[in-house]
């Protein structure tokens, strides 16, 4: 099992490879986005250029072409339609003509229809324009601005043309004819052909009414067909002089970046698009390789970031069993440690326990300037015992005896020690000599109440004797012997005075040892 501290370590590690994944899809799909819209955003500014090119290019070619019709008007007027003038003006519309590259034809057409004079020297009654749309738009409103009409194929040359014209006025204001300028469609279609708008990109030119003129790429119906169902011309182109709009054709489906934009002086108006796709293709397959980039970066992060946790979960087992190990190596040190300390029969503390405590214990007492109390105790005619009732049995009295002496064992810093054979020994710091004679008499008392019956004992029971001494111990002086040795003679004096007593061992001459249950005070010599 993982510690709480462990799993965090962990957790935080995996957040942290995720939250770098995250962070880097969150960075890639911005910055990917960003270089779309600036794409898009250029590709606006590009179409939007390009209409505005192709809006004055289509301007400059109509406003020539009326510049020659004012001054055909002009001649008309000053020059008179005699023949002679009729011969100059002939001329004059040639080498317009041959000077202006968008012009097909000039031609000046009297009020009746006929053409008096053209740029293609045809004459002859039958070649009148009675019919065509202009004439008749001329005769019927008297302004003179220039009038464009929707494309027709010119009877000359049989090309697509489209017609720029102005009314000539008699002196009386009324309807005396016109002049016409018919311009080639195919001047526009080569002019848009130069134009790279990829292989779905279109160039469109119309007029107000949504009649279209030029469409580049060439479409054989498209010239004259009307845009009024689409929605460039539905809901943009008829709505205002320019702008931007994002349509997805109704006819091939593909979407198309269109700019529209009028001309100011004439009714007609152009539209170039870009396909989407293409203007996006470069950034779609850049795209692609940095999405393999950024996948291929995510997949390594993930796998080192695994790794690292792993190794994590490696590190932390290893660095778990190694302090269960560690734990398990102090206990078995301390259990030895204590084992080391015991004595294995009485369970009680041992000699090497004892000789530890009692120095440890004197240099304490002497800096504190405290007494150290030690109680001698030996079990009365033990040997006899173990005659009459065998070693085992010696053993399981012993076991009791020290087990009456625990008693004693009042406070963390007394201690009750095997000292050797049928001998233990009581140590307790801070003790005077009436309070150690008292613990040595409840101790003989604890014995006695064993009751255990002792044939080779005077008093049919077990009993024990003990020596006490107390010493007020000088420091680096006094030796844990000297107090043994006190304590010993004590236990010796007990023993010659007929056992089951306590001698307190007094150090010069007089020794004294108060009983309760035996008086008079007994004494042990020094
Ligand atoms: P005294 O009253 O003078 O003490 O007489 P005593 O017979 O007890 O003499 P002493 O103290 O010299 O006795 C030592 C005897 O204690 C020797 C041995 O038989 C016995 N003894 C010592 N250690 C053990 C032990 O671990 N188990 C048993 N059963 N007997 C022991
Ligand atoms: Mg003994
Ligand atoms: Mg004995």
């Amino acid at each position: 099992m993982l510690s709480k501290e462990h799993k965090a370590v962990i957790f935080y590690a995996k957040f942290f490879v995720a939250s770098i994944c995250v962070l880097l899809v969150i960075l890639g799909v911005r910055n990917s986005w960003q270089v779309r819209e600036n794409q898009l955003a250029e590709a606006e500014s590009t179409v939007s250029n390009l209409s505005r090119g192709l809006a004055q290019h289509a301007t400059d070619t109509f406003k020539e072409a009326d510049t020659a019709l004012i001054g055909i008007t002009e001649r008309l007027e000053h020059d008179g339609r005699s023949p002679a003038a009729l011969i100059r003006l002939e001329r004059f519309l040639v080498r317009q003509v041959s000077e202006l590259s968008q012009l097909s034809g000039l031609f000046a057409i009297d009020k009746d229809g006929h053409w008096i004079v053209n740029s293609d020297g045809m004459t002859g009654d039958h070649l009148s324009s009675l019919d065509r749309e202009y004439f008749l738009y001329h005769r019927a409103h008297p302004g003179n601005l220039p009038h464009i009409d929707r494309p027709i194929k010119s009877r000359t040359t049989g090309d697509w043309i489209i017609t720029i014209s102005r009314r000539i006025n008699a002196p009386d204001g009324s309807f005396d004819g016109l002049v016409m300028a018919a311009i080639k469609l195919d001047y526009f279609s080569y002019f848009y052909d130069s134009f790279d708008i990829g292989d779905a990109g279109i160039l469109l030119l119309a007029l107000d009414d949504g009649t279209m003129l030029v469409r580049q790429p060439l479409r054989k119906d498209s010239i004259g067909k009307s845009l009024v169902d689409t929605s460039i011309y539905r809901d943009y182109a008829s709505k205002t002089s320019n702008g931007v709009a994002r349509i997805r054709s109704s006819q091939d489906g593909v979407v198309r970046i269109n700019s529209y934009r009028h001309l100011s002086r004439y009714p007609i108006f152009i539209v170039a698009a870009l396909s989407e796709d293409e203007v996006l293709s470069r950034w779609k397959s850049e795209t692609l390789l940095h999405l393999f980039g950024l996948l291929t970066l995510i997949s390594i992060i993930v796998f080192f970031g695994n790794r690292l946790v792993v190794q994590i979960k490696l590190r932390v087992a290893a660095e778990q069993e190694a302090n269960e190990s560690r734990a398990y190596v102090e206990h078995l040190n301390l259990v030895l440690q204590a084992l080391a300390m015991r004595d294995s029969l009485t369970g009680l503390a041992n000699r090497r326990c004892f000789d530890d405590a009692i120095s440890r214990e004197l240099q304490r007492a002497a800096r504190n300037k405290n007494s150290l109390a030690l109680l001698m105790i030996d079990v009365d005619y033990f040997k006899k015992y173990n005659d009459t009732y065998g070693h085992p049995a010696g053993d399981a009295c012993l076991k009791q005896i020290a087990n009456a002496i625990r008693v004693a064992e009042k406070r963390s810093v007394d201690l009750v020690a095997r000292y050797g054979g049928e001998e233990i020994i009581v140590m307790l710091p801070d003790c005077d000599a009436q309070g150690a004679v008292q613990i040595a008499e409840n101790i003989l008392s604890e014995v006695r109440a064993l009751a255990i019956p002792h044939s080779g004992n005077p008093r049919g029971i077990v009993t024990v004797s003990a020596g006490v001494a107390v010493l007020n111990p000088i420091e680096n002086n006094d030796i844990p012997e000297t107090i043994i040795g006190m304590a010993d003679k004590a236990l010796y004096q007990a023993k010659s005075n007929g056992r089951d007593q306590v001698r307190l061992y007094i150090e010069d001459a007089a020794q004294v040892c108060q009983s309760r249950e035996q008086s008079p005070v007994r004494q042990s010599e020094s």
